[in-house]
């Protein structure tokens, strides 16, 4: 069989967060200590990388010039929030999210250029931001600007973004409602932030029927989750994606602060394997993961410890 190897990006993006606020730097670290502790990164098929920042013309990709400059603007003068008081500022966080984006997009070209079978930006999926704004801890929407770069820069004809964050992830779902080469399904908890993503929205005029979402109400759990993943690989094997993309946010995991999920951690990862698996059958195992919400550390770091363990083992085999 032929070894896997999973792409790790770190550097710059990992400072991504915000100081006294649930998306804290404490989310790395924690999962860094469990890491080493499991003697994880020390395997040879993780390529563990150091990115480099990409210049900011890669966000113009996906987001609008004013909007790049108010961020630029505020981050210079670090104080103050992006939105009406989610998203605060700080000095530098211009430079954050552009590693965010950067470590986002170069994971994607390895594996779209089979340089890594998959990958993992586990600061990656800030799914809530638009062109034109930054909203729910999210500055840059580094995954619409990799969707818009596979699009234009390398001619993908279909993409499958999954999204099984606790939020509904409307600055991706939104963006590309209408472009029927960008299959998006999402399964999120009905009434919460941002209280968007209907089962009746399912894209319009050509892209009609690319779009999919899944509500569940406060506490469901396993059950809830891995009937939606039925549904979810229903669909994305009507995609027929050359590429998958997936959001895993671990805000769903039961004693997540701002939500009222009641997944498992077995459950979250058996989603995450379900999916790529998918990309096995669908498109020779291209799989890109991004970290997305999370706000129980302890849940979060071992999502995410489950996730590196899993895309880095010799074990393909993601059924359940
Ligand atoms: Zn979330």
């Amino acid at each position: 069989m032929e070894e896997k190897k999973l792409f790790l990006p770190i550097g710059r993006n990992l400072s991504y967060s915000f100081p006294n606020h649930p998306f804290s730097y404490e989310r790395v670290e924690k999962t860094f200590e469990i890491l080493e502790s499991k003697k994880i990164l020390e395997r040879k098929n993780i390529i563990m990388e150091k990115i480099e920042i990409l210049p900011e013309d890669i966000l113009y990709f996906f987001h609008e010039k004013e909007h790049i400059n108010f961020v630029k603007k505020m981050s210079e003068e670090g104080e103050g929030y992006l939105d009406f008081g989610d998203t605060p500022v700080y000095k530098g966080v211009f430079e954050d999210a552009l590693a965010v984006v950067s470590a986002s997009l170069i994971a994607t070209e390895k594996v779209w250029k089979n340089e890594a079978e998959c990958a993992f930006n586990i600061i990656g999926g800030l799914h809530h931001a638009f062109k034109n704004r930054s909203a729910g801890f999210c500055v840059f929407n580094d995954v619409c600007v990799v969707i818009s770069y596979l699009l234009e820069k390398f001619k993908v004809k279909r993409i499958l973004y999954v999204d099984i964050d606790a939020h509904h992830g409307d600055g991706v779902f939104y963006s590309f409602y209408s472009n029927p080469k960008v299959w998006i399904a999402d399964i999120h908890q009905i009434n919460i932030f941002p209280g968007t993503g209907f089962e009746w929205e399912t894209g319009e005029g050509e892209a009609e029927g690319t779009k999919l979402n899944i509500l569940v109400d406060a506490g469901a759990g396993d059950k809830e989750l891995l009937k939606g993943m039925k549904k979810i690989v229903e669909f994305g094997e009507m995609a027929k994606p050359e590429i998958i993309l997936m959001q895993v946010g671990a805000d769903g995991i039961r004693g997540d602060p701002l939500t009222q999920l009641k997944y498992s951690l077995e459950g979250h990862l058996k989603a995450v394997k379900i999916i790529y698996q998918l990309a096995k059958n669908l498109c020779n195992g291209k799989f890109v993961a991004f970290g997305g919400g999370g706000y129980n550390i302890n849940n979060v770091s071992n999502a995410w410890t489950n996730l590196i363990d899993f895309l880095s083992s010799q074990q393909s085999d993601g059924s359940p």
